[in-house]
Parts: structure tokens; sequence; C-alpha cells
């Protein structure tokens, strides 16, 4: 009877084990190891914020990607990308679902209470988008009043809700308040400056004011506390100091 006992332990053992591995979570953050055999570390984004993240090709792409990639080689972890809506990857990374977040995400002190950040790696500014034709909206002062869409959960959504009367409409992809703009469902939607340059080179007949908010920084989050904050800081840090970081979002916008 032991004998039963302790081989199906042994079974259970080593199932429980191999679901670990193979879904990374048993990634400890002191291990290093050769490309193949490498320890996981999973990202959570939300892949529909070109130029950061994108899919292309059934490939997750963009900034944020590259450098998640290259931080993750220098520290000896094969990186696992998982994408879900930009309001999931906060709590997400809070509860260790995932081991860290990266989505053309702002540092806010709200943020700051459920996470901890790496230093920023860029920066950016929220911008309105608008209607070539027949807009009623020339400037910020003019969202009081009007059908405004948002990224549910972005800083964006956190401006526009304060404005007086607005109302704000909510969307779980940026592309989609884009449609509904184009559409003539909504007056103009506020997002981050880089997407909604890529929505306007995409769509015909929109176009961004040149109004833009208060600067933003972008970066990485971590869960409090976690051991991998310094070791990202340290990476990151060298990143860019040697250009690296610049050269990825060189290769994404053209301006910069
Ligand atoms: N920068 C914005 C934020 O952090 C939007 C990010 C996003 O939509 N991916 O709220």
């Amino acid at each position: 009877m032991k004998k039963v006992i302790s081989a199906v332990l042994a079974v259970l053992f080593c199932m429980t084990s191999m679901m670990f591995s193979a879904c990374g979570f048993s990634a400890s953050p002191e291990s290093k190891g050769s490309a193949a055999g490498a320890k996981k570390l999973h990202m959570a984004t939300n892949a529909a914020f070109e130029p950061y993240e994108y899919v292309e090709g059934g490939q997750v792409v963009g900034i944020d990607a590259e450098i998640a990639r290259v931080l993750c080689d220098k520290l000896g972890y094969t990186l696992v990308i998982d994408d879900m809506d930009f309001d999931a990857i906060i709590p997400a990374v809070a509860s260790g679902k995932v081991d860290f977040g990266m989505a053309g995400m702002t540092v806010t002190e709200e943020r700051k209470q459920s996470v901890d950040f790496t230093d920023p790696y860029t920066s950016s500014v929220q911008v309105i988008i608008v209607n070539e034709k027949n807009s009623k909206v020339a400037s910020a002062d003019d969202l009081a009043g009007k059908t405004v869409g948002v990224q549910l959960g972005t800083t964006g959504d956190i401006f526009v809700s304060d404005v007086n009367d607005v109302k704000v409409e909510r969307f779980s992809k940026g592309s989609d308040a884009v449609l509904a703009l184009t559409q003539g469902e909504l007056d103009a939607v506020v997002i981050d400056k880089d997407p909604a340059e890529a929505f306007t080179d995409q769509n015909i007949g929109i176009k961004i004011l040149n109004d833009p908010f208060e600067r933003e920084e972008y970066a990485i989050c971590l869960k409090k506390d976690s051991e991998l904050t310094e070791k990202f800081n340290t990476v990151l840090n060298d990143l860019k100091a040697d250009g690296t970081v610049d050269d990825i979002i060189k290769k994404y916008i053209n301006d910069n």
C-alpha cells in the first residue's frame, strides 16, 4: 500500500513540476542559462499599441518587445510575451501571474501603489485625434461636453475622465476608438502620441491636434519588491548608455 501511495505521489510531483516549467513560472530570478535551456520570464503587454507592441506575422513586435528581448537575453532568460487587455497588466504583475509588464506604460503615482517601476526608458505625451473635416474640437479646452474615445485604464482615460461634462467612451483597443471616430461616433480620441501617429498614417481623414498634454515617462513594471527590478535597471541603464535603446526606438519612429 505504501509503495502504491509513493508511486502515485511521485507521478503527481513529476506532473506538477512539468506543468510549472512548461508555463515558465518556476523561473528563479537567480538562475541563468544558455538560450536553449534558459528559464523563462513572462512579460504582460497589450499588443495593439504600434509602434511599442503590435502583432506582425503572428509575432508580437515593436519597441517594447525588442528592448525586453535584449534585456532578457543579457540576464540569461528566454522572453515569453503574454498579450492581454491593458487594464489586466498591472493586476497580472502585482499578483505574480507574470514576471513584468511592458506596454508603453506611463509611470503614475497611483500605479506605484500596486507595482514597482524601473527607471524610464523613453517618454511620450497624450494627444488629441479628430476628424479632419467638421471637427468641433480644436484644442483640449473644447473637449468639455463632447464624446471622447479613450483606451480603458490608460492615462488618456484618466485625463479625459476629469474633463467637465465629457462623455467618455472606453475601448479595449485604441484602434477601435479610432474606428469609431472615423465613423462619426466620437468627437475626438485621446491617446499616446506615437500610436496616434501610427493611426493617422493608416487612416485617411483624421489628424492630430497640435495641443499635446504633459510629458509622461514610460517604464517597465514589476511586482513590488521583486529582486528583478534592480537587475532590470542595471541592464536597462547599460542599454540606454550604449545606444541600444535609442537604436531600437529609431528603427520604429522616424522623427526620433
Ligand atoms: N501610456 C498610456 C498609459 O500608460 C497608454 C499605454 C497603452 O495603452 N498601452 O496609460
